[in-house]
């Protein structure tokens, strides 16, 4: 099932409704970055003016994510507002680069208008441990839902506690499930060579950004040297970004946020014309966005089980 762009030249007009939200984690996830209470996003509604009396409405959500590079939620809803509850075709191409969430967004929207459809279901989806120790725990709902991988966040508590931690996991892990580490930037070289000295021949998916972005030369390095993939994901938050990395040949994992890159069609058309080994991985979006995503994941026929397991993070 693909995306229907059909009606992406035209220039017609829409009524904008704009409706904050936030929603609270159930329990506070922590990462690298530091500790995360709840989402806060932006839900948009476009209604095509000149068949108002139609019940044809696209939905879109701009779920920004400011520490990796995007506009603020502050300065998203900003410029929704600017519109005055009224947007154009023409005005949602143009928006600049500075607002990847809302790139991604309104295009959604209008996707969501033109494309009837539901998206498939996809099984492949990736489920989300709890960080540290309280992954250990076979009473947690997440080892009954019936993942193949799953991922488990590092480079939070001191490192030979987390090998130590890593291995009482890998011993766990029922047979033919994976794991995905993610280490969010937080490792330094060495430390990064004693977890893939750890993860060599275990089920293993990849590690996912072992150093900083800053370090692309040392992670080039280190992928070249272990069995196990890398991946990279702070490193290829921006479109900007992305390009770069794709072009300077790495050769992993991309972990690719669409709901902060930007445009959907720019993403689609880059990988119609380049074979990227990609993940598409959410941003503790809602479920707007995340039909968005599915469509995407379909439509890039993606072999990758996707990042979205974080339903069970938050409260409704
Ligand atoms: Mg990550």
């Amino acid at each position: 099932m693909g995306i229907n762009f059909k009606n992406s030249q035209n220039n017609d007009q829409y009524r904008l409704s704009i409706q904050a939200y936030c929603r609270p984690f159930k329990q506070p996830l922590h990462t690298h970055h530091g500790v995360w209470r709840d989402r806060q996003g932006i839900w948009i509604q476009l209604c095509p003016i000149d068949e108002e009396e139609s019940n044809d409405r696209g939905w879109g959500e701009i779920a920004p994510l400011p520490g990796f590079g995007s506009e603020s939620v502050t300065e998203a809803l900003q410029f929704c507002q600017s519109f005055g509850g009224q947007i154009t075709d023409e005005q949602i191409r143009s928006i600049p680069d500075r607002f990847p969430a809302c790139q991604f967004g309104f295009e959604s929207a209008l996707i969501d208008l033109h494309n009837w459809e539901a998206p498939p279901n996809l099984t492949q989806v990736c489920g989300l441990l709890p960080t540290g120790k309280a992954a250990l725990d076979l009473q947690l709902p997440i080892w009954n839902q019936g993942y193949q991988t799953l991922k488990w966040k590092i480079a939070v508590a001191e490192i030979s506690q987390e090998l130590n931690d890593f291995q009482d996991l890998l011993s766990m892990l029922p047979d033919g499930i994976k794991v995905r580490l993610d280490a969010n930037g937080g490792l330094t070289e060495t430390q990064a060579h004693q977890w893939l000295q750890a993860c060599a021949d275990r089920p293993v998916e990849f590690l996912e950004q072992p150093l900083g972005i800053s370090e692309f030369e040392a992670m080039l390095a280190l992928s070249q040297e272990y069995p196990t993939p890398l991946a990279l994901d702070e490193s290829i938050a921006t479109w900007q970004q992305f390009l770069n990395c794709y072009h300077a040949g790495w050769p992993g994992v991309m972990v690719v946020k669409p709901a902060i890159l930007g445009f959907p069609s720019r993403l689609i058309e880059f990988c119609q014309a380049d074979r990227v080994d990609m993940v598409l991985s959410s941003v503790f979006e809602t479920a707007i966005a995340r039909k968005m995503l599915l469509r995407l994941a379909a439509t890039l026929n993606l072999q990758r089980a996707l990042g979205l397991g974080t339903d069970c993070w938050f409260e409704d």
